[in-house]
């Protein structure tokens, strides 16, 4: 590794504002350094499909001195951004100081996920300028869109990649610590259909689609199900004005649980609840439900924990793995059967001003990695 080129890489990126569909001008930064590398790399189509201005990147690498029969590793980091808030500044005033790196504290400052985006490019340079080191087969996955609902990697041709498992650059865990359960996540839209009618001289021929939605959230779950399944309403609308009898509402929710049995049960018991209290009232009703992402558990014996367990012992770091009851790429990644966990950066205080990361977190991540992928000879 070279420090000082993946210290000035972290500074840069960091600098380069890129909220979620204005990741262009770090995916430019990456494809002129991996082209420069004379790395093929290759941006698919996502734009037409979810908007913003920018496709993700596929970058594919192998040691042509060897003849590879070597299983494929995946590396993947997403390329967006929270929101900077920028201010009046206009910019991102990226800082060092007794080796963390950090903002003038009126921004976030992006290492989420600069870091893992950084750590990619040097595995890059790394594998270009050490020949019959690492002898694997690498695809790294630069995706889009993470943060406003992981919709790069949902769109993401997982299919083309021939990588059946790796590791995901990004995380707020510390380093030598790996995500291994993460749950589903279930989006619902929910319409009342009621009969409009004239509020004052007709109202018993109405049938209030909003009194019927009121009575029916009353009865839904929200917040914490049980230990592992947790839903929230948080958008509800209805009616067009106050001399009409509301003839429909609208409710949207969310439902994530690592048990998909559970969700099974709590999506039919809600139906149930949902059918029981329209009919009451004559309404009709419609629910949807979206799936946003898969949950996914990756075991001990996993190719890629295999790799990381290892690794940690080689330089002496004690494995840790945790759960979390977010999502993000890896939920996509391992719905599509490539076996892979989010690998701890060492981040700090993400989403915020105060986000920061150690230069000495950001080295040992990456030796980590790289011993990782030695695994794979
Ligand atoms: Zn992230």
């Amino acid at each position: 590794m070279n420090q000082n080129r993946l210290n000035i890489t972290l500074l840069e990126l960091c600098e380069i504002p890129s909220p979620s569909q204005n990741e262009r001008q770090v995916a430019d930064y990456i494809l002129d350094r991996v082209s420069s590398l004379g790395v093929d790399v290759v941006e698919d189509e996502a734009v037409k499909d979810i908007g913003g201005n920018t496709g993700n990147l596929v970058v594919r690498l192998s040691d042509n001195d060897n003849d590879n029969d070597k299983p494929s590793l995946l590396l993947s980091a997403h390329m967006d951004t929270v929101d900077p808030k920028l201010g009046s500044s206009n910019k991102i005033n990226v800082m060092v100081s007794d080796g963390i790196v950090h903002t003038d504290g009126k921004t976030i400052l992006g290492a989420d996920d600069k870091a893992g985006v950084a750590i990619a490019l040097e595995m890059i340079h790394y594998v270009v300028e050490n020949p019959g080191d690492l002898v694997t087969p690498l695809e790294i996955v630069f995706t889009v869109q993470e943060e406003i609902g992981v919709l790069g990697a949902s769109y993401l041709k997982k299919t083309n990649l021939v990588s059946k498992c790796g590791f995901v650059l990004d995380g707020d865990t510390e380093v030598g610590t790996v995500i291994v359960k993460s749950p589903y996540k279930w989006k619902y839209f929910l319409d009342v259909l009621g009969k409009s009618a004239h509020a004052a001289l007709d109202p018993e021929k109405g049938i209030n689609a909003i009194k019927v939605l009121s009575s029916i959230i009353g009865e839904l779950p929200c917040g914490r199900i049980d230990n592992n399944t947790v839903t929230n309403y948080g958008i509800v609308t209805g009616g067009t004005t106050t001399n009409v009898v509301a003839d429909q509402a609208k409710l949207i929710g969310e439902l994530r649980g690592h048990d998909i049995e559970k969700i099974n049960y709590v999506q039919t018991e809600m139906f149930v609840n949902i059918q029981k209290i329209t009919q009451e009232f004559g309404a009709n009703f419609d629910i949807n439900w979206t799936s946003l992402y898969s949950g996914y558990v990756v075991s001990n014996d996993s190719q890629c924990m295999q790799y990381f367990m290892s690794a940690c012992s080689k330089l002496g770091i004690e494995p840790k793995t945790v759960v979390t009851d977010g999502g993000g790429d890896a939920n996509h990644l391992n719905g599509a059967g490539i076996n892979c966990v989010p690998f701890g950066l060492g981040m700090k205080a993400i989403h915020t001003n105060q986000e920061h990361i150690s230069l000495a977190d950001l080295h040992l991540a990456f030796n980590l990695l790289l011993e990782c992928l030695r695994q794979n000879r």
